[in-house]
């Protein structure tokens, strides 16, 4: 099963690539993604985070 990268269009096999929430990153897009992906996860936090409080500011 083939499908392209939803970073850079590159057409890759589903066996070797990263698949995260069934869309496709390609193994050079992955080495980059490796590099910020901590960052991306304490965005992640810190923005769901935000979105909890404003919830209970809205309560
Ligand atoms: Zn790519």
């Amino acid at each position: 099963m083939e499908s392209s990268c939803i970073f850079c269009g590159r057409e890759e096999n589903f066996g070797t690539g990263l698949v995260i929430r069934g869309r496709l990153i390609c193994g050079g897009c992955e080495k980059r993604l490796v590099s910020i992906h901590s960052e991306n996860i304490f965005y992640d936090l810190y923005v769901n985070g935000l979105k909890k409080i404003w919830r209970c500011l809205r309560a």
